[in-house]
């Protein structure tokens, strides 16, 4: 059976999210590779000032690096009440040898006294896609709206989940199972937008 679209690479190292977006684009017959299946891809440096430049950044490097199509994926928390930090620095937030735990235990001293009404926060997904030669086709940005809650809740999903909940369903991404998840988060969303135009510009491949 002829293979439609050629393989495209994952430049990310984050399992959790690696794994979230593999879930998102299986039904489309587009064959995601990892970073990780490839030696020595060098890490690529998020020193851009926005979303949009970490994403295109990680999409371009690895795609010049390895001959092939590639995703950035660039995501992060905006805290109402902190300005919109973490924001880009989301997963070093606590410093460079942060993990998703300190990273909470930050986030939530920062919010100490802050009442429930004023937690309000949002996560968000920019991701880039560029072809073997380095041309970014695809950048695009969703968010998605909850709030900081005092306590963690659940333990599905990664880093600020256990405590990002969205209002509508009383809910932390934490509590909310993947399927939920892969409907309403701000990756669901970018990746639901991205796709159909995915799918437009990789460039048909026989067997
Ligand atoms: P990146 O891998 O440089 O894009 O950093 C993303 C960071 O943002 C993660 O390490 C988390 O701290 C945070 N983040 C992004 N998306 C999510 C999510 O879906 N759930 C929880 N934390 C997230």
């Amino acid at each position: 059976m002829p293979k439609p679209y050629p393989p495209i690479v994952l430049a990310s190292r984050n399992a959790k999210k690696s794994g979230e977006i593999r879930a998102l684009l299986a039904p489309h017959g587009v064959q995601v590779k990892s970073v990780a299946d490839f030696d020595s891809v060098p890490d690529v440096i998020e020193d851009g000032e926005t979303f949009a430049e970490n994403a295109a950044k990680k999409a371009v490097q690895t795609a010049q690096h390895l001959g092939l199509w590639a995703i950035g994926e660039d995501s992060g928390l905006r805290v109402d009440a902190l300005d919109g930090a973490p924001g880009i620095y989301s997963a070093r937030f606590s410093g460079s040898d942060a993990t998703d735990e300190s990273n909470n235990a930050k986030l939530i001293d920062a919010l100490e006294g802050i009442p429930p009404e004023q937690r309000g926060a949002e996560y968000v997904c920019h991701v880039a896609v560029s072809d073997p030669e380095g041309i970014v086709w695809l950048s695009i940005e969703a968010t998605c709206r909850g709030r900081i809650t005092a306590e963690p809740r659940g333990k599905n999903g990664f880093g600020y989940d256990p405590y990002f909940e969205i209002r509508e369903f009383h809910r932390t991404f934490g509590q909310l199972s993947p399927l939920a998840k892969r409907q309403l988060s701000h990756r669901a969303r970018a990746f639901g937008r991205l796709i159909p135009r995915l799918l437009k510009v990789l460039p048909a491949v026989a067997d």
